[in-house]
């Protein structure tokens, strides 16, 4: 079966009223007028016509896409649902935002758009993230506020963490009871970090492979099975695997899809096109090209030596470096922004290969541990 959801990261706008030590954005005053946005989602919905399939769904980033007026999403929502209309293709939409422009104002859109869900990031303890000008504990205080503010209107907010030294300092079990017992958070994701765009001191200090965050994921993971996973707390990627090594319909993230190329893009508010957020913001040697500029998308894409180096990765690593991996099928040798930012070319194996190797191991072994469990309670 060929791709059913084609996920595209669209970037309106690349302003943002934070300053992050870690960000790899480009940071300026480009947005995209709701008259380019429809040439833009036109090509987009033709290229899923042409290649037959059914839906999309756009990841709505920036920059920070708060610093666009509610009306703007309002009015971007009713344009790109009567162009999938006309081309019998079903569009759903989600939000990451990190919330410091978030007000009341925003909830009729984020009702009707986005089903009331929404996604923010928070790293705990918080090393890089502030706003303009601001420490981290504004960022901290003003973040919550926003988030309560917005559970209080019955959005259900999912947190993003990338782990810093200080979050391996303080271990796992601090930083779950961080998220889920104090911030009462019943959705989140552990990303693993890399150091993507012009490097810095903060992008110099961050956890790399290595032992020591192969155990805080370990134990992370320990923590979630133990006082998480029957609670109903979501914890990515932990849940997934769980699922995908329980033989049940599991998402997993796009890190371990078998060709990222074939199933998500992203677009800048310019225009640019490229495999994700960080190549477009960070690597204009690897845009596939500008969809202002193409009469096709699918042409473009066709013709992009660029997106052929992404579909020519994972046979290449398969060859070299992971053909005698247990974990080939799931993971095709990670993921290329990864490798890229860490080693300067797509045909490296993922950094996290190791961390990968160890979790993919533990969550088996939990499954087939709770398959039995079960199995022994059928009997019973
Ligand atoms: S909120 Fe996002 S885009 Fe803005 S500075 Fe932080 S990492 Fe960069
Ligand atoms: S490069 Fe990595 S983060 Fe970007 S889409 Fe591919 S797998 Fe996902
Ligand atoms: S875990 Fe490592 S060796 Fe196995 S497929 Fe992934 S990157 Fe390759």
């Amino acid at each position: 079966m060929g791709t059913q959801v084609f996920s595209l990261i669209l970037l309106p706008t690349l302003k943002c009223n934070a300053d992050c030590d870690y960000c790899f954005e480009d940071k300026t005053n480009d947005r995209l007028s709701l008259e380019r946005l429809q040439v833009l989602i036109d090509k987009v919905l033709d290229h899923l016509v042409e290649k037959d399939i059914p839906e999309l769904l756009i990841h709505w980033q920036g920059g920070e896409v708060m610093t666009l007026p509610p009306s703007w999403f309002a009015r971007a929502y009713a344009l790109i649902g009567e162009a999938a209309e006309q081309r019998g293709r079903v569009v759903s939409h989600g939000l990451q935002t990190n919330m410091i422009g978030y007000s009341a104002r925003w909830d009729p859109v984020i009702r009707e758009m986005f089903d009331n869900v929404i996604s923010t990031s928070l790293d705990y303890p918080n090393l890089y993230r502030r706003r303009v000008g601001q420490t981290v504990d504004d960022y901290n205080g003003v973040w919550l506020d926003k988030v309560r503010l917005a559970r209080a209107a019955g959005i259900e907010v999912g947190v993003i963490a990338v782990p810093n030294a200080a979050t391996l300092a303080l271990g796992a079990a601090g930083f779950y009871n961080h998220f889920v017992d104090e911030l009462g958070i019943r959705s989140f994701q552990v990303n693993t970090p890399f150091p993507g765009g012009e490097s810095n001191t903060a992008k110099g200090l961050m956890p790399l492979g290595g032992d020591t965050l192969g155990r805080f994921f370990i134990e992370l993971a320990e923590v979630w099975l133990a006082r998480g996973y029957q609670q109903g707390v979501r914890l990515g990627p932990f849940d997934e695997l769980l699922a995908y090594f329980s033989g049940t319909h599991c998402v997993l993230p796009c890190i371990w899809t078998d060709d990222c190329a074939n199933h998500i893009l992203c677009i800048d508010p310019r225009g640019n096109v490229a495999q994700c957020d960080c190549w477009v913001a960070s690597y204009p040697d690897y845009w596939f090209g500008n969809i202002f500029e193409c009469d096709s998308l699918s042409t473009m894409l066709a013709g992009s030596a660029a997106r052929e180096r992404f579909h020519q990765r994972p046979m290449a690593l398969v060859a070299r470096d992971c053909i005698e991996c247990d974990y080939l099928a799931l993971c095709h040798g990670g993921c290329p922004v990864r490798a890229f930012s860490v080693h300067g070319t797509l045909f490296e194996k993922d950094p996290h290969c190791a961390l990968y190797k160890t979790l993919f191991g533990h969550l088996a072994s939990a499954a087939a541990r709770m398959a039995r469990v079960s199995a022994g309670e059928g009997r019973a």
